[in-house]
């Protein structure tokens, strides 16, 4: 297990801690600001014990290079009234190296966008030192970033030595996935979402791991192409025909129970009507949620069920009444007494849209490195917390 926040010397010591303050931005406003919330019990716990706080994250992709509109300054001014606290914001690393000889303890001060610096995405090693000397202590309490080997998330160890530790966020979310990765069984997972591209791999490593497997969403209906149905004008993805048949295969090989759509919700031109899965959507209807015998089914399956994964939503949620099959799905979950962790952009904004986060035991904000971590694939912003600088422990 990697060490946490709690295990290391912190009071007076400056921490360089990384958060994922990637947030959705529109025009300036933060739209969605779950994952600022998600660092505040490291940063309370630092700064109770006088520890001055250097906060690294990246927003978007701007390819190493200055892009205004993604600077994080609109998250500095968003942390301060969580904070109720004057943040500190260096624009430059130069503003960063002058003024971290100047905080006090328990202040906090934000850097720019590290992926304004090429070296960031490099792992670049002098550029990592450079980060490094700025703090005593590294705190990587950015999860969804730690499936990369970046210069904060990797380097700042690595080639900075600094000793790093896991900050709450992130041992939080690696203990929920543990609890999926060695579950208590039956294990079922829910699967929806648009494209079974997008969730091959992840599916693949499912099958291997979970004793039942409900498939919805758009991803679903290529499954049912598999199988011969039709699917009237509905988005499916015939290229991936093949692998949805062979993932059928594997499922029934490992003795995994799967429920596919048995009825679907349809509709052309809002004209709405449930139809059966088997007899096909007519020409001109899309199939855009799955149809409430389908969730009777689902009700069944999760029934038993000790350990449940769901990711992805399960139709066309951003329209009415589409998203009534994902909705009824996270009223089975709240009432199951399983372990339950829900994953997903998508999936989670509409937990929040609904107010049914409570649904579940772990909303997990991780993203590519929670698929990559339930993969069992060991992750190098973790790997480096257990090994530190030389590889070792
Ligand atoms: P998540 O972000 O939770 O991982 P995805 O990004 O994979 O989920 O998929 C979410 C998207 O899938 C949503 O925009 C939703 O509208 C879409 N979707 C799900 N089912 C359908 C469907 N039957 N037809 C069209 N779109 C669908
Ligand atoms: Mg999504």
């Amino acid at each position: 297990m990697v060490k946490s926040v709690q295990d290391i010397e912190v009071e007076g010591r400056t921490s360089l801690v990384r958060v994922d303050y990637n947030v959705p931005l529109a025009e300036g406003t933060i739209v969605d600001d779950t994952r600022i919330r998600a660092s505040l019990p490291t940063l309370s716990y630092l700064r109770e014990r006088g520890a001055r706080v250097i906060l690294l994250s990246h927003l978007g992709r701007p390819k190493g290079k200055v892009q205004k509109e993604l600077s994080l300054f609109p998250v500095a001014r968003h942390l301060e009234s969580l904070l109720q606290e004057d943040v500190l914001f260096a624009e430059r690393l130069e503003e960063a190296e002058r003024a971290r000889q100047d905080l006090s303890p328990g202040q906090v001060m934000l850097l720019e966008n590290l992926r304004f610096y090429p070296e960031e995405e490099h792992n670049d090693p002098s550029f990592s030192r450079r980060l490094a000397s700025l703090g005593e202590i590294f705190i990587n309490d950015a999860f969804s970033v730690s499936h990369r080997a970046h210069a904060s998330t990797v380097g700042i160890v690595q080639y900075g030595g600094l000793p790093g530790v896991a900050g709450f966020s992130l041992l939080e979310e690696v203990k929920a996935l543990d609890r999926l990765l060695h579950p208590q069984r039956p294990f079922v997972a829910v699967v929806g979402g648009a494209k079974i591209s997008d969730k091959l791999e992840s599916l693949q490593a499912l099958v291997e791991r979970v004793d039942g497997l409900l498939l919805g969403g758009a991803m679903a209906n290529t499954f049912l192409l598999a199988l011969g149905y039709e699917l009237g004008d509905s988005l499916v993805e015939a290229e991936e025909r093949g692998h949805a048949w062979d993932l059928l295969q594997r499922a029934y090989a490992a003795d995994v129970k799967v429920v596919l759509p048995e009825d679907l919700v349809v509709a052309k031109d809002g004209h709405i009507k449930v139809i059966e899965a088997q007899a096909g959507v007519p020409s001109g209807y899309r199939a855009l949620d799955i149809g409430p015998r389908t969730l009777d089914a689902y009700g069944q399956a999760l029934a038993g069920a000790a350990t449940v994964f769901w990711n992805g939503p399960l139709g066309l949620v951003e329209k009415e009444p589409f998203h009534e099959g994902s909705v009824g799905l996270a009223r089975l979950l709240a009432a199951s007494s399983a372990f339950r962790v829900a994953g997903g952009g998508d999936s989670l904004a509409l937990l929040r849209r609904f107010h049914l986060t409570h649904a579940v035991d772990h909303l997990s904000l991780g993203g590519g490195a929670s698929l990559e971590y339930l993969r069992g694939d060991s992750l190098p912003g973790i790997e480096v917390l257990l090994h530190g600088k030389d590889g070792q422990p």
